[in-house]
């Protein structure tokens, strides 16, 4: 196969695996996903792809709480819910004008222009809620 031709498929893959996951996914959990079909792909073709794709706007990195570097398809704008003891991240929706108008009132002594924000909040996921809970007891 060509090298042009090579890459081209590598990138899809990537694309792909990373639509299918569904979520927030490191670069060494994608990895070892498209390693079944593409057994050579090394985790430097990984990070390189997944960087051009967040480039592109085709991709959105996040981070954890343990400043993990995390990927996922940039479909629709949403926000962040992060919990602060599984470390998972979960996406949720909230109003978007509502948040851009606090923003604006923050930023306006700055004269600072607010295009878009981003918000991560932090807690505890329904799980871990429980498992604290009954921790306590
Ligand atoms: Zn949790
Ligand atoms: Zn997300």
């Amino acid at each position: 196969m060509a090298k042009q031709k090579r890459r081209t498929v590598q990138k899809s893959a990537i694309e792909d695996a990373l639509l299918r996951a569904q979520g927030h996914v490191s670069a060494e959990e994608l990895h070892l996903i498209l390693r079944r079909h593409l057994p050579r792909i090394s985790i430097g073709t990984v990070y390189r792809n997944l960087k051009s794709l967040v480039e592109e706007g085709r991709a959105l990195k996040i981070t954890d709480s343990h400043g993990r570097l995390l990927f996922e398809t940039s479909a629709e704008k949403h926000h962040h819910l992060r919990c602060l003891h599984c470390k998972k991240v979960f996406n949720c929706q909230i109003d978007d004008g509502a948040l851009l108008s606090i923003a604006r009132g923050g930023a306006e002594a700055s004269a600072f222009l607010v295009k878009d924000v981003s918000l991560t909040v932090e807690g505890f996921c329904e799980v871990c809620e429980q498992l604290l809970k009954e921790e306590v007891q």
